[in-house]
């Protein structure tokens, strides 16, 4: 049968997954298959369809290309996070099915590239869920504990890509871990662990054989953290000076920093000025309910202890004292972040000056 895979028309910095998997799975039993991006007609009538899905705020463009891909007549099923997460809400789409979770039997598969000839890396998964149970996230609720390790994922590298992308939630958590770097240190390619690393799982021998990676995760950075607690601050302290130790520098070191959630505006800002005072770059992460009504459109949650305006206070910031919405930990920033007294002082943006007013006032 013709198979058809459907990305809906939203932003992504990545192939689609899991429809290059299920291309795989359907040409290993002789099937065909095509990959569209939207609502576009395909060059041979399919006799399956699949669209998947991802945030729970992008569902317009999911339900559009449902509607779309309905016409052909034939079944139309409907995967991937936002209907993993929002099943019941996915089911109103009008698709014939809907799947829930991993397609285990493609989970192995080296994903259908042939289908992305742009496309550079090879994405990697080699473990599945998580033993954290940090109440903010969404990976308990979709992988559950850690279910699945391997050792070895030199046959999901596809031939000519230049980088591997990791995807696991916690890869330190994978009993193979050592073997898994042994073999990207083999492998020579640049390597990506997306996802972010757990802080409290940095050990020295971790960092140590971190740096002997070619770790490249875009735009200098080459480790990814995350600080969503004040009571995480020691571990996440300690696996900086590691990382350093090791030769990788503070500002090739990114920290996500949560806000919105169960903190104050005040904490944020104190892990804020920690993250810089360590020397890292601190990128601010919203944090967006994965329930009803919120999930289904951005930033549209404010937690009790904020307020929208200092919510976006800390987007200005982002916008205006940031780096491509992060905090690099230049002296400027610096300075500003050590002698506010509180959020409201390190996030309050002096005023421009305009030009008409530098001439009225003589000043420069
Ligand atoms: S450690 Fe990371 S992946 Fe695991 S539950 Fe916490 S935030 Fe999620």
């Amino acid at each position: 049968m013709h198979v058809l895979l459907v990305e809906p028309e939203y932003y992504s910095t990545y192939p689609p997954l899991g429809l290059l998997k299920l291309s795989a799975y359907h040409k290993l039993k002789g099937d065909t298959t095509e990959l569209v991006k939207g609502c576009k007609f395909p060059r041979k009538k399919p006799n399956r369809v699949y669209v998947t899905s991802l945030w729970t705020w992008a569902w317009k463009p999911v339900w559009q290309a449902v509607k779309f891909y309905k016409r052909f007549g034939v079944e139309v099923w409907l995967g991937g996070l936002y209907a993993s997460l929002l099943p019941d809400h996915a089911a109103k789409s009008g698709a014939d099915r809907i799947y829930t979770g991993l397609f285990r039997e493609a989970e192995d598969l080296m994903p259908d590239y042939s289908l992305v000839p742009e496309w550079d890396g090879s994405i990697v998964f080699s473990s599945r869920g998580c033993n954290g149970c940090c109440p903010f996230c969404a990976v308990p609720l979709l992988e559950g504990r850690l279910n699945s390790a391997k050792r070895s994922i030199r046959h999901l590298v596809y031939p000519g890509h230049t980088r591997i992308i990791f995807w696991d939630n916690n890869i330190l958590q994978n009993p193979y871990w050592r073997e898994i770097f042994e073999e990207l240190k083999d492998l020579d390619l640049k390597v990506d662990f997306n996802q972010g690393l757990d802080a409290s799982l940095i050990t020295e021998e971790v960092a140590f054989r971190l740096a002997e990676l070619r770790l490249d995760s875009g735009k200098g950075i080459k480790v990814r953290l995350a600080y969503d607690t004040k009571e995480k601050g020691s571990s996440v302290r300690r696996a900086i000076e590691y990382l350093n130790k090791a030769g990788i520098r503070g500002r090739a070191i990114m920290v996500y920093t949560l806000f919105n959630f169960r903190d104050t505006p005040q904490d944020f800002f104190e892990r804020v000025r920690d993250v810089l005072n360590w020397g890292a770059v601190c990128y601010p992460m919203w944090y967006q309910p994965v329930t009803l009504p919120f999930a289904l459109e951005k930033n549209s949650y404010v937690s009790p202890n904020w307020t929208r305006e200092e919510l976006e206070q800390v987007q200005r910031a982002r916008r205006v004292m940031g780096y491509m919405g992060a905090f690099p930990p230049h002296s400027g920033l610096l300075k500003k972040f050590n002698e506010a007294r509180n959020f409201q002082e390190a996030f309050r943006l002096r005023p421009l000056r305009t030009k008409n007013r530098t001439k009225k006032d003589g000043r420069k």
